[in-house]
């Protein structure tokens, strides 16, 4: 179904904003640290009319589901509360929204830690700045959408998500610091693309491990008397703590370095050592990982042609990410095979 069919007049208005992958820099993001997401292809689309009935009308391609926002004083579930969301933080910003119709589509696999949350709301805020001419730029998107996701869908984030689907684009690596928002566009290692794969484990205790990891991560930083664990950069201080929090603490700060490390500019093999040596933290230090992943990681990271692989996103499930040599693309399909003839059902999410 399209807009026109939907709301039986064509849309005013169109802007789209692309997921993320973050390649290095895992679980840094709320501990203040330092972050390396790049653009993936696959975008959200949102197209926008007025309404004319005085109410909000929202619809999901994806999900063919429509939602009329009927009571402005009620957030709604599900999908609709990414978009109510964007729309109220805006009028809290001091803008004035009329009622909206809004059709959304995307080739962002939605759930598999693409961001296509944050692209969906980036799209929506996009699309609002472009209908009504208001003057925000793409770090304010950001801010914007990720207050939406925090009081409307209910969902503790960093500002990762947002200011990749806002300012990353897919020839280069952003480089930022979620202090300071301070920011670099890094052109991707030379001759080398970028493959995720689904391995096909469902992020169940993806939400609770999350919350404990933040949790652990802020006793830490109590006990060694700094606002955030990205005040410290020498993992020895770490070792002052009790177990688990020196292992935490000590995944958060040998990550930052490693993030540090690409800036002076690092080539494709040192990337991918980079890569492998965030996944064994994340794993042993961190212990996020489950056997599905360390299995498909192990198996990439063996693969000629891959310079490197590791987890992706929160862990727990979920997906990874490969740096691949140009050309040996197929190398990632060889190492896919092989994960499913152990026994699993893994998908390449990237390149589409
Ligand atoms: P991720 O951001 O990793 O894809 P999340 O759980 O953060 O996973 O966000 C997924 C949620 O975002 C979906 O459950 C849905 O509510 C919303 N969403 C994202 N894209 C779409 C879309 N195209 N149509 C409808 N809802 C979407
Ligand atoms: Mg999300």
């Amino acid at each position: 179904m399209t807009f026109q069919q939907i709301f039986n007049h064509p849309p005013e208005t169109q802007a789209s904003a692309s997921g993320r992958v973050n390649l290095l820099g895992e679980h840094t993001d709320y501990n203040d640290g330092f972050v390396l997401p790049t653009a993936i292809p696959q975008q959200t689309t949102v197209q926008l009319g007025f309404s004319n009935d005085g109410q909000h009308q929202f619809y999901s391609e994806n999900l063919q589901e429509r939602v009329n926002i009927l009571d402005i004083h009620h957030s709604p579930s599900g999908f609709a509360s990414y978009i109510f969301g964007c729309i109220e933080v805006l009028k809290q910003s001091g803008y004035t929204i009329p009622s909206l119709n809004v059709y959304v589509q995307s080739s962002v696999p939605i759930g598999s830690g693409l961001s296509s949350s944050a692209a969906l709301e980036v799209a929506t805020i996009r699309a609002i700045r472009q209908l009504l001419n208001l003057p925000i730029n793409d770090v304010e998107i950001a801010q914007i959408a990720q207050q939406a996701e925090i009081h409307y869908a209910g969902v503790q984030c960093g500002i990762m998500d947002q200011m990749a689907c806002s300012l990353a684009d897919t020839q280069h690596i952003l480089f930022l610091d979620t202090r300071t928002l301070e920011r670099r566009l890094l052109p991707l290692p030379e001759q080398t693309s970028i493959v995720v794969i689904d391995s096909g484990v469902p992020r169940t205790l993806a939400s609770s491990g999350y919350n404990q990891r933040r949790a652990e991560c802020q006793e830490a930083a109590k006990l060694l008397v700094v606002n955030a664990l990205r005040d410290i950069t020498d993992e020895k201080v770490t070792e002052t703590l009790p177990e688990p929090l020196n292992r935490r603490a000590r995944h958060v700060v040998t990550e930052n370095n490693r993030v540090l490390e690409v800036l002076q500019g690092v080539e494709p093999e040192h990337f991918g050592e980079l890569m492998n040596a965030s996944h064994a933290s994340l794993r042993d230090d961190y212990e996020v990982s489950v056997p599905a992943l360390d299995t498909l990681v192990e198996i990439l990271q063996k693969t000629p042609g891959i310079f490197g692989a590791r987890l992706t996103g929160a862990g727990f499930g979920g997906a990874c990410v490969a740096l691949v040599a140009l050309g040996k693309e197929k190398a990632a399909t060889q190492a896919l095979e092989q994960y499913c003839h152990a026994g699993y059902q893994g998908k390449i999410l990237v390149p589409s």
